[in-house]
């Protein structure tokens, strides 16, 4: 019993500094990127444990998993609330758009597929502010 309870108790440890790492990042990190901010909160974690404990936050419905730019890249977003995203063409970088897509779009969707629409994902891309002054609007 003592040994689960110490079990349970690490266990929440690291969920919660896996969340609270999330919560302050809104750059949306990879798991790599989380494992090294989470090492500073709970020096020593393995990457194993923050992979094991993202999981378990994703299936949790407390973190959202983000495929944007690469389908292999997952990024995380500890923002479930329902938000778009503007992705950077050049750097990858991914941004929160909380821009209103109108009502008609739904309604034509619905219209021309005869479909219930109950959501969607919308991914905006670009190029973020930074790249446009290291690269200009237009690619070299
Ligand atoms: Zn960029
Ligand atoms: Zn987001």
């Amino acid at each position: 019993v003592r040994a689960a309870g110490t079990l349970a108790g690490r266990d929440t440890a690291q969920r919660r500094a896996v969340l609270e790492v999330l919560r302050r990042s809104f750059d949306h990190p990879t798991a790599a990127e989380i494992h090294a901010r989470v090492l500073g909160v709970l020096p020593g974690v393995g990457a194993a444990t923050v992979y094991r404990t993202l999981r378990l936050l994703v299936d949790g419905a407390a973190v959202q998993e983000l495929r944007l730019r690469d389908e292999t890249v997952i990024r995380y977003d500890a923002n479930t609330h329902l938000h778009d995203h503007v992705v950077c063409e050049i750097c990858g970088v991914v941004v929160d758009v909380h821009a209103q897509v109108p009502d008609t779009v739904t309604t034509a969707v619905a219209r021309h597929t005869g479909f219930d629409i109950t959501g969607y994902d919308l991914r905006f891309r670009g190029r973020c502010p930074s790249c446009i002054s290291n690269h200009g609007p237009h690619p070299a």
